[in-house]
């Protein structure tokens, strides 16, 4: 299995939440984190919505009023990532390849390589977000799927890996699991 080929720790999220809302920015940034990359689809908006509604403008004002340094890290193609990117005012890496490292760098150098350990990665996906994180150094916080239905089957795949990780992070690290409630991991 896929999941054996990495380690382990790799798979630890620092932080679980329901969605991007039930996130503490003021604690994050009272935690040292001065970055914050985050992943689209499923993340902010499922596949089958295209831009920002008014929820989302506040919740990115939010983030540039407590000065944070914003970039939308997605795997997906330039024409989505931008149309979002530029509705939200946000900095972005399209085509970014995670749990590769090269897009993560893209955005790293725009900003000076800070202290991977200033930076938040917040995502959907164990196997494209966490990992990626992880393998980055940065402060990982997974959130549910917005809507799992509208995946496309690359996705479905890596949903099928997830739950594998979930399965052995439940049997062989219960106090983790339990501590960060991912029994409720969509
Ligand atoms: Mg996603």
């Amino acid at each position: 299995m896929l999941e054996l080929f990495f380690k382990k720790k790799n798979f630890y999220p620092n932080d679980y939440k329901k969605n991007v809302f039930d996130i503490d920015f003021v604690k994050l940034k009272n935690m040292g984190i001065e970055n914050i990359f985050i992943d689209l689809d499923n993340t902010l908006i499922s596949y089958d919505i295209h831009t920002a509604d008014e929820k989302i403008l506040l919740f990115f004002n939010n983030l540039h009023q407590l000065g944070f340094n914003v970039f939308i890290i997605s795997n997906n193609k330039k024409d989505r990532v931008k149309l979002f990117a530029d509705k939200v005012n946000s900095r972005y890496v399209y085509s970014a390849q995670k749990p590769f490292k090269s897009g993560f760098k893209r955005a790293l150098k725009k900003i000076g390589y800070p202290n991977p350990k200033t930076v938040c990665l917040i995502g959907d996906q164990f196997m494209t977000d966490v990992l990626g994180g992880k393998r980055m150094g940065f402060y990982v916080i997974v959130v549910d799927a917005i809507k799992r239905k509208s995946e496309k089957w690359y996705t479905k795949f890596n949903r099928r890996l997830e739950k594998r990780i979930l399965i052995r992070l439940r049997r062989t690290d219960r106090e983790f699991f339990d501590r960060l409630n991912l029994h409720e991991k969509r």
